[in-house]
């Protein structure tokens, strides 16, 4: 029997970890067996989360498919996600999902991979590093791309940066360059000051055969995505994760109409070219 998409199911939360002052990694685990032995998805989809009472909000998957537990990691923004932040490991929240389409791995091929985070923007992101990384252990397939692999990263200050313990890792299979907005003055950083583009005098990669996965604040993912054409890679292989306000997630309430599509089931994944004619013109 198949699962109805509107109604969720309970999950029950194992461990949570501070990430930053408003953000949190919560690990979560489908209560009932058999569904969480059913439940699939891949890097770049996201849950509906809710509380009884409260709502309802959409939260990337931060962990790869390959592992035990499901990960959000969550910022504090309004109702639902201020709940979510006082509960503790045991508790249980509603989910639903998976839903929304996913980073186009089948299309990396041989290309230099750039993958490019502003913010909390690293989350979906973090999803598909996590996957690479276990593809490259178990060699499953290979090596996912014969490519360069480039992780470029924002944040506002070093204080904010997220996962900042996982990059020693991402290091085996990417080069990675950090920015901050503003440096700390208490904190010795060592890496750049600036906006994400200025990150891009570290990378040697031929834009031509290049493939670039996108998510950040959309005035940065705009910058960087007009950077990019400039420097000749095809709009066809840039890829940028959208957000919009939803509320069911399957294209229904209409809520997350981004010009003629849905940021719930054509997304949250689009390719430049696809978007580019309606993208930033004002109410789309
Ligand atoms: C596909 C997708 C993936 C996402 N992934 C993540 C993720 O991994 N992690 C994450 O933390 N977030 C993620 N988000 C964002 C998250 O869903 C939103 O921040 C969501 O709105 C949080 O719900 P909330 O009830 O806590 O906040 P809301 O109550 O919806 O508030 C969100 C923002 O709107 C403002 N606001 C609320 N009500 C009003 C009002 N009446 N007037 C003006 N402003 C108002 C709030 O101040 C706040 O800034 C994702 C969103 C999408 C679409």
């Amino acid at each position: 029997m198949t699962r109805d998409p509107t109604i969720p199911f309970e999950a029950t939360i194992r461990w949570i970890k501070k990430e930053t002052r408003d953000t949190a990694t919560y690990a979560m685990k489908i209560t009932d067996r058999r569904l969480a032995r059913s439940y699939r998805f891949q890097p770049g989809q996201f849950n509906m989360l809710s509380i009884p009472g409260i709502g309802e909000a959409p939260i990337s998957i931060s962990s790869a498919p390959e592992e035990d537990e499901i990960l959000h990691t969550i910022r504090v923004a309004g109702d639902v996600t201020t709940h979510l932040a006082r509960l503790r490991p045991g508790d249980a929240v509603g989910m639903r999902g998976p839903f929304g389409n996913s980073w186009p791995l089948d299309e990396v091929e041989d290309r230099d991979l750039l993958i490019v985070a502003g913010g909390l923007g690293i989350a979906p992101l973090r999803s598909v590093i996590r996957h690479i990384l276990s593809l490259e252990r178990h060699r499953k397939t290979g090596s996912v791309s014969a490519g360069k692999r480039f992780i470029l990263y924002g944040a506002k200050t070093p204080k904010d940066i997220l996962f900042r313990d996982e990059f020693p890792r991402y290091r085996r299979a990417f080069q990675v360059h950090l920015t901050v907005d503003k440096a700390d003055p208490e904190e010795s950083w060592k890496g750049d000051v600036g906006l994400i583009p200025t990150l891009m005098r570290h990378v040697s990669f031929n834009p031509l055969k290049s493939i670039v996965f996108l998510c950040g604040p959309e005035v940065m993912m705009q910058v960087f995505a007009k950077d990019l054409t400039a420097r000749g890679v095809p709009p066809e292989k840039i890829f940028l994760a959208m957000e919009r306000n939803m509320n069911c997630g399957v294209g229904l309430c209409g809520h997350c109409l981004f010009g003629p599509l849905f940021v719930c089931k054509d997304g949250p994944i689009f390719r430049l070219s696809r978007i580019a004619d309606f993208w930033g013109v004002r109410e789309l």
